[in-house]
């Protein structure tokens, strides 16, 4: 095994110079078991990225936020919010992995990213330092590029609702659904269970959001479930999702 390069930086500028040398570490539950074929990392636990703070109806959180920190946060985490942080790993995960982490690391079975893609999430990415939509930084994921994600925001909703379907009550789902209704009234849905990543709906009416759920999940057909069956389970979650925001 090569010997382990490993930077520290104690601040945002040293961070992003390193990021051509390394990948950045943050809880180091995903990355630490890829050890063999790592050859440099930036530990990012010393750059005061774990805030948390809610002002003008605006939620902030750092990177570097545990989890366990975000489900118990409080005020900005809806008690959906804190639901699908819960299911999105169990305890002892949680006071490890970081919401940066999370982010970057998930699946498409990601209870927490789906919350977080119905919410509108955006994320701060250096180089650069720009604010962009989960659903681009998701996308952009895997191109080789090397980032560094320091917060997420979003508005805190009027309601959010999140439902799943798993094998059982506490498993990654096979379905999973949010939906959040914002003080404007516009609607924000996103589904998870299947694929790279979980997906937001574009923007969609109540009346249209279950049908449209369903044709987003279509062809999600992998060894849990076909595709026939989740179109059918999205459009039957995201109706009583946006029944359960209306109320
Ligand atoms: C026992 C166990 C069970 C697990 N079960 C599951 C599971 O069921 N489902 C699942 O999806 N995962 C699972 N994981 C994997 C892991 O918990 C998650 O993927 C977790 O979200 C990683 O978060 P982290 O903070 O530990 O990130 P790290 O492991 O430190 O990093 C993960 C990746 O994200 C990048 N990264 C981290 N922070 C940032 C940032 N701020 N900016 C840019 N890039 C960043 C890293 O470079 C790395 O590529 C499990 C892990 C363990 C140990």
């Amino acid at each position: 095994m090569s010997p382990l390069e490993y930077h520290r930086p104690k601040n945002l500028q040293e961070a992003i110079a390193l990021l051509q040398a390394g990948v950045p570490l943050a809880g180091g539950t995903a990355l630490v078991p890829q050890r063999r074929r790592l050859q440099a990392v930036i530990d990012l636990s010393h750059l005061g990225l774990d805030g948390f703070q809610v002002q003008d109806g605006r939620v902030t959180a750092g990177a570097t936020l545990k989890l366990q920190a975000l489900a118990e946060a409080g005020p900005g985490v809806p008690p959906a919010l804190a639901q699908a942080v819960r299911l999105e790993a169990t305890r002892n995960l949680r006071s490890m992995v970081t919401l940066g982490g999370a982010l970057m690391a998930c699946d498409g079975r990601s209870p927490l990213v789906t919350a977080l893609l119905a919410l509108g999430a955006q994320a701060a990415v250096h180089p650069g330092g720009g604010w962009v939509a989960l659903t681009e930084l998701l996308a952009g994921r895997g191109d080789g590029s090397r980032w560094l994600v320091t917060a997420l925001r979003w508005q805190e909703p009027v309601r959010l609702a999140y439902d799943q379907v798993a094998r059982t009550p506490a498993d990654r789902p096979i379905l999973c659904a949010a939906v959040a209704r914002a003080g404007d009234g516009s609607l924000g849905v996103a589904l998870g269970g299947h694929g790279a990543h979980p997906r937001r709906i574009a923007d969609t009416t109540p009346e249209e959001a279950p049908a449209t759920a369903r044709r987003a999940y279509a062809q999600a057909e992998d060894e849990w479930a076909s595709a026939a069956y989740r179109a059918a389970v999205a459009e039957i979650l995201v109706r009583r999702l946006v029944a359960e925001v209306a109320g």
